[in-house]
C-alpha cells in the first residue's frame, strides 16, 4: 500500500469509510465492501465484533494509558500470558509495541544486545530472503527483500544478505522432488553464513508464509526445521515474521506451529488487534530474557506507547475470540472452502499461474503464459487495476505487484475475517473473478 499522507489529495482519490458491518465496510455513499483481504490482512474479526467494542469501552472506563516507565497494568499482564501460554516451545517473554515494524525492530536489536551480553560482540549481521516484507521502519526495510520499497533509501539501510526465499512454484526445478528443493534453499542459508563467517551472523529472519511480497507462499514442507537446524548449528537466532501470517491466520495461533518449528523470536501484530486497536509484540524464547536479565538487566530499547491498555484490552478480546470461541478449527474449515472455491472458479483461468496458501491467508498469481509462467509486462501495473476493479464491484482484495527474479510480477492476496460465511466465500471468489477479468480488458 502506497504510504497516503491525509489531505486535499487522499480525499480525491479514495471513498470515505463511515461505517463497518461483519465482514463488509461501508462508504459514505451507502456503498458495501466485502472486506476479502481485511485491509492488509488486518480485520481477522470482521468491523463490528461486539466482544472487542465491548472490552474496549470497559478499559476506556477504567484506564486509558499508564507510561510502562512506572506500572505494568492487567490488560498488559494478562496479555503476556495468554500470547506465552499459546507459543512454541521455549518463547516465555512478551515486549508489546504498537505495529509490525516497531516490532521487527525491536526484534533486531534484542538479537543484537543478546549477543553483547553473552559475549560475542562480533556478530551483528542478518540474513533475510530476496522475496520478503519486515515493515517500514529503517532495520525492517533493511531486513526486507522487496526492491522497489528499499532503492531509494538504500544508503540509510544496515547490510543485509538476502537468500532465495521458498518459493515452489517458481523455485522447483522439473524432476526435483519439493524435499530436494527445501534442502537447496535452505542449504543457501548455511552457505551464506559461511561466507560471512558464523562469528559475525547474528540473526536470519523469514515470514513462515510470505504475505505482500509474494501472496501467501508457505514454504515446503521440512524447510523450516532444516533452516532451525542450520542456525543452531551456527549459533544464529533464528527470527520469525508472524506479522501478517500471525494470530490464527492461516488455522493455527502461530503458524510455525504447524510446520514444528520454535524459533528463538517471534514478531506479531496486524490481526493482534484486528483494526479494534494498533498493536504488535515482539516474543522471544526464554534464553534470550535470561542472558539480558543477568546481564545489564534491562533491554535498551522502548517507546512511549508501548504496552498501551487500551491496545491491550483489545488484544485480550481478540485473542479470547480466537482461541475460546472456535475460530482457528472455522478458520481451517473456511479455507479449505475458499481454497476449493478459487480452484473451481480460477483454476483453469488462462491467466492465473498458481492458488496457493494457508487457512484464510490464500494467493492468486497471474500470469502472461501460464505454460512458461511468464509475468505480465509490470507497465500495465496490472495489480493496481485489479484493485480498482475490485472496487468498483464492492470487494476489498490486496493485489500487489512482487518481484520474481528481479521482474515485477502480479499477485493477489486474500485474507478475509475469520467469520466469514459460504456464502460470503462464493461472493468473494465471484468479484475477484470478474474483477480479474475486467483488469485483463482494461
Ligand atoms: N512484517 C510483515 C510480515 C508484514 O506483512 C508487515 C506489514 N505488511 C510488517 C512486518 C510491518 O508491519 P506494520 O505495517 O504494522 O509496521
Amino acid at each position: 500500500m502506497p504510504g497516503h499522507i491525509f489531505g486535499r489529495s487522499t480525499r480525491a482519490k479514495l471513498p470515505f469509510a463511515v461505517g463497518g458491518e461483519g465482514c463488509y465496510l461501508i462508504d459514505a455513499q451507502g456503498r458495501r465492501y466485502l472486506d476479502g483481504s481485511g485491509g492488509a490482512a488486518v480485520s481477522c474479526l470482521g468491523h463490528s465484533d461486539e466482544k472487542v467494542c465491548a472490552a474496549l469501552h470497559a478499559q476506556l472506563d477504567r484506564l486509558a494509558f499508564a507510561h510502562t516507565g512506572f506500572f505494568t497494568t492487567e490488560a498488559a499482564e494478562a496479555l503476556a500470558d495468554r500470547l506465552v501460554e499459546e507459543a512454541p516451545e521455549g518463547i516465555e517473554r512478551v515486549y508489546l509495541v504498537s505495529g509490525g515494524s516497531e516490532a521487527v525492530e525491536a526484534a533486531l536489536k534484542l538479537a543484537r544486545q543478546y549477543f553483547l551480553e553473552i559475549g560475542q560482540p562480533a556478530r551483528h549481521r542478518v540474513i533475510a530472503r530476496r522475496q520478503s516484507y519486515h515493515g517500514n521502519t529503517l532495520g525492517a526495510l533493511a531486513a526486507g527483500g522487496n526492491e522497489w520499497r528499499r532503492a531509494q533509501f538504500s544508503p540509510l539501510l544496515i547490510e543485509t544478505s538476502h537468500i532465495s526465499p521458498c518459493y515452489e512454484y517458481r523455485g522447483r526445478e522439473e524432476g526435483e522432488s519439493v524435499e530436494a528443493y527445501g534442502r537447496r534453499v535452505a542449504g543457501e542459508l548455511e552457505a551464506e553464513i559461511n561466507r560471512l563467517g558464523p562469528e559475525t551472523v547474528m540473526a536470519f529472519i523469514a515470514e513462515p508464509v510470505v504475505g505482500a511480497t509474494a501472496g501467501a507462499v508457505p514454504a515446503v514442507p521440512g524447510y523450516l526445521k532444516r533452516i532451525r537446524e542450520i542456525c543452531d548449528r551456527h549459533g544464529v537466532l533464528l527470527i520469525l515474521d508472524e506479522v501478517m501470517c500471525g494470530m490464527g491466520r492461516t488455522g493455527h495461533l502461530y503458524a510455525c506451529l504447524e510446520d514444528g518449528v520454535s524459533p528463538d523470536m517471534i514478531t506479531i501484530a496486524k490481526g493482534l488487534g484486528a483494526g479494534y486497536q494498533p498493536i504488535g509484540a515482539l516474543l522471544c524464547s526464554g534464553a534470550i530474557f535470561d542472558a539480558i536479565d543477568r546481564g545489564s538487566g534491562f533491554f535498551q530499547h522502548g517507546h512511549t506507547y508501548m504496552g498501551h491498555s487500551m491496545a491491550a484490552a483489545a488484544a485480550n478480546a481478540v485473542l479470547s475470540r480466537i482461541l475460546d470461541d472456535g475460530l482457528l478449527p472455522r478458520v481451517r474449515a473456511q479455507g479449505q472452502k475458499l481454497d476449493a472455491a478459487l480452484r473451481s472458479r480460477l483454476g483453469q483461468h488462462p491467466h492465473v499461474g498458481d492458488i496457493r496458501g494457508r487457512g484464510l491467508f490464500r494467493g492468486v498469481e497471474l500470469v502472461e503464459n501460464r505454460e512458461t509462467k511468464a509475468p505480465f509486462d509490470p507497465a500495465r501495473r496490472l495489480h493496481a487495476r485489479i484493485k480498482t476493479a475490485a472496487m468498483e464491484v464492492g470487494l476489498i482484495c490486496y493485489p500487489m505487484g512482487g518481484t520474481i527474479d528481479g521482474r515485477r510480477g502480479d499477485h493477489v492476496l486474500l485474507a478475509p475475517p475469520f467469520i466469514i460465511s459460504d456464502d460470503e466465500i462464493g461472493e468473494l471468489v465471484d468479484k475477484l473473478a470478474i474483477a480479474i477479468d475486467r483488469a485483463l480488458v482494461a
